[in-house]
C-alpha cells in the first residue's frame, strides 16, 4: 500500500516544575531558598529521511509526543532537558496544521525542521527570595509544550516526472536510465506506488526522475488511479511526457498526447504549463513513416520529441543526457513557503493570561487555565507566597474585573476549587 497523506497527533515537551526547597546543612540554620528550575521540555522536529518514500508508518503510530522537561531539585539543581523528538519522513512531505492548513513545514532540505517548542521550565524558588521575601514557599510551572493534529502530504521531490498512459514503456524506461527497479509488466497499472531514481550523468552529475502510476484519461473523474498520483509531479522542474509511438496496443499516440495533456490542464493549469519533452517510445515496434508522422505533429505543437525504445535501450542515454541539459537551464526544484509558528506568536500564547467570571448569588467563580498552574506552585499558607499570587491575579486584570462586577469585602471568590474572600 501506498501512502502519501496521514493526519497524527504531535505534541512537545512540557516543561518541568520549578521546586520549592531550602538549604539544609548540619550545623547550619536556616538555610536560604535552593529549588532548582525544571528542565526545558522536548521539541518535535521533522527530517527529511531518504531511506523512506511513504508515509504508511503515520497509519499505525498516531501519536508524537516528546518528552517533558524532568522538575528542578534541592540544592539549585535544574530538572534535567525533556529528549527532542526527530521525526523522520519521505523527503518533500509536507507539514500542515490539521485544522486551518498552514503551512508549518516543508522538510526538503537536510536539516531538521522545528515544528514546535517543547516548554520552558518554571524558576524554583531560588529566585524569588528578596529581602522583603526571605522565605518564598512557591516556584512556578512549567510552561506546556506547542502540539496539535497535523497532517503529512508528500510531495516527491524530482527535477523530472514522468506521465503517460499505462504500459507505454514509463518503468523501462527509468529502469535502463537509472538504478531504480520499478515493476515491469504487460498490464495496466503495474506501477502503484511512484518511484524515484537518480539519473547519473558521466560528467558526475546527477538528477532524479520520478515514475510515477499512468494517468489515464478521464482520471479527474475518477477513472483509474485518479489525479491522487500527479501531486507528484507537482513539484518536477520538467515532464518527460511518454507515448507509445507504435500505438502497440491499438491506440492512436497523438490521441493519447492530447489527452495527457488535458489529463494535466485540469489538474493544474500551472503544471501543463510545465516544461515538457515527449519521449516517442517503441520505436522499434513502429514504422519509420510512424515514428515520423508523430514527430513532425510533435514540433507542431512547439514541443521536442524523441523517439527511444526504452526495451532496447536505442537513443535512452541521449535522451537522459539532453534532458540534464535542459534542467540546467531551469530554476530549482520548487519548495513550499512555510509558516512556521513565530517567536512573536509564542510569547503571545505565552502571556495569553485570559480568565472567565461568572457571578453567582455573591460568589465569583474564577476560570483562568493559567492560575490553576500557578495555584500547582504556590504554597497558599506562606505569607509572602500568597502575596506573589495576589500580584499574579491584580497584573492579569482579574482583580480588576471582579470589581468591575461589583464585588464587595467578603464577598467569596471561587478559584480552581479554593474559595477566598475577598479584601480589597
Ligand atoms: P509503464 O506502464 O508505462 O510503466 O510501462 P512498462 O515500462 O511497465 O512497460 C509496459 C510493457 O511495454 C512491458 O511489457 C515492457 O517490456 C514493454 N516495453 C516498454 N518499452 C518498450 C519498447 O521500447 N519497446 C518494446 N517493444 N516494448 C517495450
Ligand atoms: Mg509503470
Amino acid at each position: 500500500m501506498f501512502v502519501d497523506q496521514a493526519k497524527i497527533y504531535v505534541k512537545a515537551g512540557d516543561g518541568g516544575n520549578g521546586c520549592v526547597s531550602f538549604h539544609r546543612e548540619k550545623y547550619v540554620a536556616a538555610g536560604g531558598p535552593d529549588g532548582g528550575d525544571g528542565g526545558k521540555g522536548g521539541d518535535v522536529l521533522f527530517v527529511a529521511d531518504d531511506h523512506t518514500s511513504t508515509l504508511v508508518d503515520f497509519r499505525y503510530k498516531r501519536k508524537y509526543i516528546a518528552e517533558n522537561g524532568a522538575p528542578g531539585s534541592g540544592n539549585r539543581c535544574t530538572g534535567k532537558s525533556g529528549a527532542d523528538l526527530i521525526i523522520p519522513v519521505p523527503r518533500g512531505t509536507l507539514v500542515r496544521e490539521a485544522d486551518t492548513g498552514r503551512l508549518l513545514a516543508d522538510v526538503s532540505g537536510e536539516e531538521p525542521v522545528l515544528v514546535f517548542q517543547g516548554g520552558k521550565g518554571g524558576a524554583g524558588n531560588q529566585h524569588f527570595a528578596t529581602a522583603t521575601r526571605q522565605i518564598p514557599r512557591f516556584a512556578k510551572p512549567g510552561t506546556p509544550g506547542e502540539g496539535g493534529y497535523i497532517t503529512l502530504e508528500l510531495k516527491l521531490l524530482a527535477d523530472v516526472g514522468l506521465v503517460g498512459f499505462p504500459n507505454v514503456g514509463k518503468s523501462t524506461f527509468i529502469s535502463v536510465v537509472s538504478a531504480a527497479k520499478p515493476k515491469i509488466a504487460n498490464y495496466h497499472f503495474t506501477t502503484l506506488t511512484p518511484v524515484l531514481g537518480v539519473v547519473k550523468q558521466d560528467t558526475g552529475s546527477s538528477y532524479v526522475m520520478a515514475d510515477i502510476p499512468g494517468l489515464i484519461e478521464g482520471a479527474s473523474d475518477g477513472v483509474g488511479l485518479g489525479h491522487d498520483f500527479l501531486r507528484h509531479v507537482e513539484r518536477c522542474r520538467l515532464i518527460l511526457h511518454v507515448v507509445d509511438v507504435a500505438g502497440s496496443e491499438g491506440r492512436d499516440p497523438k490521441e493519447d498526447f492530447l489527452a495527457i495533456n488535458r489529463e494535466l490542464e485540469r489538474f493544474s493549469p500551472e503544471l501543463a504549463q510545465r516544461p515538457q519533452i515527449v519521449a516517442a517510445n517503441k520505436a522499434d515496434l513502429a514504422t519509420p513513416e510512424q515514428v515520423e508522422e508523430f514527430t513532425q505533429f510533435i514540433r507542431e505543437q512547439g514541443m521536442e520529441c524523441y523517439p527511444i525504445s526504452a526495451a532496447t535501450t536505442k537513443g535512452t542515454k541521449e535522451l537522459a543526457d539532453l534532458l540534464a541539459a535542459k534542467l540546467a537551464q531551469l530554476p530549482p526544484i520548487r519548495s513550499f513557503e512555510a509558516q512556521p509558528i513565530t517567536q512573536q506568536e509564542r510569547r503571545s500564547r505565552q502571556l495569553s493570561r485570559e480568565f472567565q467570571v461568572t457571578v453567582e448569588n455573591q460568589v465569583y467563580r474564577v476560570e483562568a487555565p493559567f492560575l490553576e498552574k500557578l495555584l500547582e506552585g504556590v504554597n497558599l499558607d506562606d505569607y509572602s507566597s500568597l502575596q506573589y499570587f495576589q500580584k499574579v491575579l491584580r497584573e492579569s486584570g482579574v482583580i480588576d474585573k471582579l470589581e468591575e462586577l461589583g464585588i464587595q469585602e467578603g464577598d467569596t471568590v471561587e478559584l480552581a476549587g479554593f474559595a477566598f474572600d475577598f479584601v480589597p
